[in-house]
């Protein structure tokens, strides 16, 4: 039986993105040949990664004259230093929400000054900062769209002219948002994209002008760009998976429909963690995450018996992260709405019990 799969990540996907992968590893499309066995320079694989490129601007609602879209190796901790190395010439602004800004700032630093403009570290993360200065000396703003860790979620953005970066790890193509607001995104595949392996990178065109470093051949966004992000054997399958996992997206009514059920799978967890007395959930209410839901048990003891619950319930990967404890239900967009329930009725028996 198919699990709930509550997991950060990697975590689950639609099912037919998991079949058709796998009869794919044994016969792509009727070649005689597996998907991990063709040339990235085929006709057939070309195909692909063409597809997943468009598909992936298709559903961010952006003009494909206006951006260059790239799969690229290294995951999204690879674009905490390409993002720097590309467009820190002199200075750049970083909010700092969590562990995951903490890392970008950390890679940056090795390119140029850095200023922190906003941080919730004060509060263990738990809050999205607002209300602050931009200042206008700066090459670029990054943020963290989505706090995987500790389940908070900028709901706005903010307003400058200063180019927007942003790490949407783990809620990109989740919201209906205007993602033009920004110069470049980049997010790890291994959420809402697809398989772990590789990291969608978008890119204003005219943003590229800002680049006056030589880089190395790899760590140039302008290489994979003029290669059509195949410089190098690209991560084929892992780019297969994202076609696939967006074609799905595509069908079911694209990020205006899947919002709408992220909206209600959020509504209905919040509601049991506000409502049950033996949860407490330990983001900001107005910061909330859709993707991410974080809590814990106002009642530690209870811990060995809710946890055998779950588990009992099929439930999967609801621990915290390793840094914070607690709970983390992960509601990535192929999560049903009925693992959700699956997990409030145990929380609902957990209070019957208890
Ligand atoms: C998962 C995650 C990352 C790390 O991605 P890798 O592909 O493992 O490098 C970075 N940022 C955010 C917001 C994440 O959720």
């Amino acid at each position: 039986m198919k699990k709930h799969n509550f997991c950060a990540g990697p975590c689950i996907l639609p099912n037919e993105v998991f079949k058709k992968a796998s009869e794919s590893l044994i016969d792509f499309n009727n070649s005689g040949l597996s998907i991990l066995e063709i040339s990235h320079r085929s006709d057939a694989f070309i195909e692909v990664i063409e597809t997943a490129r468009s598909l992936a601007l298709e559903l961010l609602e952006l003009n494909p004259n206006d951006y260059s879209t790239l799969f690229l190796h290294g995951g999204a901790s690879t674009q905490f230093l390409m993002v720097a190395y590309n467009f820190l010439n002199k200075k750049a602004g970083y909010i700092n929400t969590g562990c995951w800004s903490e890392k970008a700032i950390k890679e940056a630093k090795f390119f140029g000054e850095l200023t922190e403009i906003a941080s919730s570290k004060n509060q263990d993360f738990n809050y999205i900062p607002k209300n602050f200065e931009i200042p206008l000396n700066i090459d670029y703003l990054h943020i963290t769209s989505n706090n995987t860790i500790y389940g908070t979620q900028f709901k706005e953005f903010p307003k400058t002219d200063i180019p927007l970066i942003c790490d949407m790890s783990s809620d990109i193509l989740s919201r209906k948002i205007d993602y033009s607001k920004f110069s470049l995104i980049y997010a790890g595949a291994q959420k809402n994209i697809g398989t772990a392996g590789t990291a969608l990178v978008v890119i204003k065109k005219d943003f590229l002008a800002k680049i006056t470093r030589e880089i190395p051949s790899m760590m140039s966004y302008k290489t994979h760009i003029q290669h059509k992000s195949m410089f190098n054997t690209p991560p084929v399958f892992a780019i297969y998976t994202a076609m696939l996992n967006l074609q799905w997206l595509k069908k079911i009514g694209g990020v205006e429909f899947i919002e709408k059920v992220n909206d209600k799978k959020a509504k209905l967890l919040y509601s049991e963690i506000d409502r049950n007395p033996l949860f407490k959930g330990t983001a900001k209410k107005e910061d909330r995450s859709t993707m991410n839901a974080t809590f814990i048990l106002t009642n530690e003891k209870l811990k060995p018996i809710f946890d055998e619950m779950w588990k009992e319930a099929e439930i999967n990967g609801l621990n915290g992260h390793r840094s914070v404890g607690g709970y983390r239900a992960s509601m990535y967009n192929a999560l049903p709405l009925y693992s959700v329930q699956t997990l409030v009725d145990v929380m609902i028996e957990l209070e019957r019990k208890a």
